[in-house]
């Protein structure tokens, strides 16, 4: 939880202002939450969605300590290899690849990739001869607060159909993989894509194509402001799905979690550049213009969608706030909607702590928009 890392972020801050902004991030956090989630699927294939968090530390802290790795490019091939990961415990899963960086990913020794369509199959025949492949198939994504909609997966008919062409070309129909969209609150809704698995390994066993892998993604939910189910919720969930759906023929079940492991392990100091009041209305919010916005590294609150945990060196008494980044696009505004509170006397100069800044920040800080530097980031 991010109470860990707050916690363990405080000698960091001690031990000197840090440049702002900057995201912190403790490494021993992040095995700690990748020993949860391994122990709650005990037996399955965790696999690091390398994007949500890259830092080499980091990616060597979970290969010390057995998980294996989603990749999606080749500078992700690259850090995994360069942290110790074996090319064998790396899955290409990003169903959309240029044929080099397939050439590349074989070259290397990657063995297992993903797609969703005959195109992309067409170009791991040609480019990863005799590798395993998963097929991806489309899930819904109610429930997540980052869906992943329409963009990845077919539909399980054509998934039948690519597999056999898998069969004939020489690949190895390794399985199915899905996912049910980003801090998916709801365990049972992986159940749905489950059973639509089940269906395509039975259809494909009477066709004599035996399927063994079951995907389920990632997706597992994180607590920011507002506390999630503890991840054996949705191991049990899953778990009593794949019993319900395959019966007999029990599925390797492999998964992907990324926000999950990188989220808590990370903390983002921030300043306040300005306090502003834009009416003599007291009843008005204060505007806050912290030193990081959407450009910076908290894309993720697009539409408030996920809503960080703010901590503040001193206490209240606290009176509601908008909070927007530093540049000059009008969209860089994090949170008009939802209530945040902010100290009465906030300042310019103070430090924020934003909390639960692991996954999906460093990696989607825009480089250079309005002359502000990517994100920067410090492990320790
Ligand atoms: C991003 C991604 C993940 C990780 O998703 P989280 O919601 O962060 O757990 C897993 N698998 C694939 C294919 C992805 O693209």
């Amino acid at each position: 939880m991010t109470v860990t890392a707050d916690e363990t972020a405080q000698p960091a801050i001690a031990a000197g202002p840090h440049q702002t902004p900057c995201l912190v991030i403790d490494v021993d956090v992040a095995r700690e939450q990748y020993r949860r989630i391994a122990d709650a699927f005990a037996g399955a294939h965790i696999h690091y969605a390398v994007k949500a968090n890259p830092e080499l530390p980091l990616l060597q802290a979970l290969v010390a300590a057995g998980c294996r790795f989603d990749v999606a490019s080749r500078a992700e091939i690259d850090l995994c290899l360069a942290a110790g990961a074996s090319p064998g415990d790396l899955s290409y899963g990003h169903p959309i690849k240029k044929s080099e960086d397939i050439a590349y990913a074989y070259a290397r020794g990657v063995r297992m990739f993903a797609f969703d369509s005959e195109g992309e199959l067409d170009k791991i025949v040609r480019h990863a001869p005799g590798s395993s492949v998963l097929c991806r198939v489309l899930a819904s994504s109610k429930g997540a607060r980052w869906p992943l909609s329409r963009k990845f997966g077919c539909v399980p008919e054509m998934a039948v159909d690519l597999m056999k062409v898998a069969a004939l070309r020489g690949l190895d129909p390794a399985g199915i993989a899905f996912h049910v969209g980003s801090q998916q609150l709801y365990p049972e809704r992986w159940e749905p894509s489950v059973a639509t698995a089940a269906a395509i390994f039975t259809e494909l066993r009477e066709s004599g194509i035996s399927l063994r892998i079951l995907n389920a993604g990632g997706g597992f939910p994180v607590s920011y402001r507002t506390p999630v189910a503890p991840i054996s919720a949705y191991a049990a969930a899953i778990g009593a799905a794949v019993r319900r759906h395959f019966g007999l023929f029990t599925p390797s079940l492999m998964i992907e979690p990324g926000r999950y492991v990188a989220a808590p392990a990370g903390v983002l100091y921030t300043q306040v550049v300005l306090v502003a009041r834009k009416s003599y209305d007291d009843d008005e919010p204060r505007w806050v213009y912290l030193d990081v916005g959407r450009f910076g590294g908290l894309a993720e609150t697009e539409e408030e969608a996920i809503q960080y945990e703010l901590s503040t060196v001193r206490a209240g008494p606290d009176g509601p706030v908008i909070l927007a980044g530093p540049t000059c696009d009008s969209v860089d505004i994090l949170y008009q909607h939802a209530p945040y509170d902010l100290p009465l006397d906030l300042a310019a100069g103070e430090v924020i702590r934003i909390l639960g800044t692991g996954a999906y920040t460093a990696t989607y800080s825009s480089v250079g928009f309005n002359g502000l530097p990517p994100l920067r980031t410090v492990v320790r």
